[in-house]
């Protein structure tokens, strides 16, 4: 469609020009388009809802190491662009809050989550459940490692202790720098519109080949997907767009150079804001636990970077033109943990041949786990994950789920949830490793148990970790419906 204000002018300044313009409606038409001046009149939005939203720059001021890939072996060198903290402060027409905390980081730790939690309930009286945090994944962002491997002096990175210290200082300041946004988007709050739609993008694949008797990562083109683009938009009474926020279910990997960078998301971001200027665009990364972008890495990956982050902000205009579902509300929410149990761990003798391992991630992973032996005379079978559901009204449910979730969770949970509007999200408020479905558990390979040499927890979990966190979305979506009279 040609759109061009001063061309359509032109053309109407002569008989031919008329009949150009008058064939255009006739197309509009016929290809289904709602020329707004025939179109039917919709009745005033209420703006009975209130939103603030607020961004910071979170680049570290100093050289870090990148976080996400093991082969590095120096920290950063420089920028592409700042990383950045946002947050979306929301008040229902009942004035329930909630306030959604997105980053360009690789993740976050429970303890970020829990100090974060503490803070915002002390200050501004939001409930646990009123508060999300969503972590990007990009792969150049710093390393902000809060786990028994430092406790141990025992580091994933190999981290010399004034590196461990610098990390330390990071997320202190990071803490700092998020209590004070989310005080930010409080205070911005003003009247405002909120409503959903969705559209799609297709550059992220599945990465699980089978070759032989192994799943490696490489590009699957057959294997499953989720190209769904959420999109919550964020109107003020002036009919400007006051914030977007989008999700997309994919790995924070096309780059994996030494220099700061969001990745795909942080492009997208970059270019919605500067085609909404004063509008705030939040991402919330999806399933993308066994997803990268195609294509990737080697000598042009930072233009293939540009082109997916071109490629969702695009998707997310694509939803901003369809009719979108306005959310009447109220907000309900629930967080809670459900228990996760491991396979049976190593034994001491196994553990003790490990450290005597080549590679260097498995002998690092058996001293972690020795230690933790001999320190409290256990290795932890359990982990306590955590799950949120937020419903608005009857109109979206969103479903926030921790650690690095593969793709089968969002397609199962939209298959067994229809009815209203669903946001499945990944790597939310605790990145601690991979959480596969029974299949990609059963199957193994990376995201089946692989790469946990890379996390301080013992090893792969059970086969009943799908359907316990399964079962955890359904207990909470029926807890808040309830509470919703529905
Ligand atoms: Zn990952």
């Amino acid at each position: 469609m040609m759109t061009d204000h001063q061309t359509i002018d032109g053309l109407r300044s002569g008989r031919l020009g008329r009949r150009l313009v008058f064939g255009m409606l006739v197309a509009v038409l016929l290809c289904g388009g709602h020329p707004t001046t025939l179109g039917a009149a919709t009745p005033a939005p209420e703006y009975d809802w209130k939103v603030g939203a607020a961004s910071a720059v979170i680049t570290p001021s100093e050289p870090m190491w990148l976080a996400g890939y093991a082969a590095r072996n120096k920290p950063s060198e420089g920028k592409i662009h700042d990383l950045r903290a946002k947050a979306l402060a929301i008040e229902d027409p009942q004035g329930t809050h909630l306030v959604i905390v997105t980053l360009d980081l690789l993740g976050i730790s429970r303890a970020v989550r829990d100090r974060l939690e503490t803070e915002v309930t002390r200050g501004y009286g939001l409930p646990p459940e009123g508060l999300l945090i969503n972590v990007s994944h990009t792969h150049c962002g710093p390393v902000m490692r809060e786990t028994r491997y430092s406790v141990y002096g025992n580091t994933l990175y190999g981290l010399s202790p004034e590196d461990v210290k610098r990390c330390q200082r990071y997320a202190d300041g990071l803490q700092e720098t998020l209590v004070q946004l989310v005080g930010q988007a409080f205070k911005d709050m003003t009247p405002a519109t909120l409503s959903y739609s969705h559209a799609r993008a297709g550059f992220a694949m599945n990465r699980r080949a089978r070759v032989e008797d192994d799943y490696q990562i490489q590009p699957n083109p057959d294997g499953p997907v989720d190209h769904d683009v959420p999109v919550l938009r964020v109107d003020g009474p002036d009919g400007e767009l006051r914030a977007v926020l989008f999700g997309y279910a994919c790995h924070g990997t096309t780059l994996n150079f030494y220099k700061f960078c969001g990745d795909y998301a942080g492009f997208a971001q970059e270019v919605l804001e500067s085609s909404h200027p004063g509008a705030v665009a939040l991402f919330v990364a999806g399933c993308g636990g066994d997803q990268n972008p195609y294509p990737r890495r080697g000598p042009r990956s930072l233009e293939y970077c540009g082109e997916h982050g071109r490629a969702l902000a695009n998707a997310v205009e694509a939803a901003l033109t369809a009719r979108a579902r306005p959310l009447a509300g109220p907000i309900r929410a629930a967080i809670e943990e459900v228990t996760l149990d491991f396979a049976a761990p190593p034994d001491r003798q196994t553990l003790e041949q490990q450290i005597e391992s080549k590679n260097t991630y498995e002998r690092r992973h058996a001293q972690a786990l020795l230690d933790e032996l001999e320190e409290t005379g256990r290795i932890a079978s359990t982990y306590p994950y955590l799950v949120q559901v937020i419903d608005f009204g009857d109109d979206l449910t969103f479903v926030g789920l921790s650690g690095e979730v593969v793709v089968d969770y969002s397609l199962r949970l939209k298959a067994e949830l229809t009815g209203r509007p669903l946001w499945v999200a990944g790597y939310c408020n605790d990145v601690f490793g991979y959480l596969p479905s029974r299949r990609v558990l059963q199957e193994g390979g990376y995201e089946g148990g692989g790469a946990m040499v890379y996390t301080p927890l013992p090893g792969p979990f059970a086969p009943s970790v799908e359907q316990r966190v399964i079962g955890k979305v359904h207990e909470l979506i029926d807890k808040v419906r309830v509470s919703e009279g529905q």
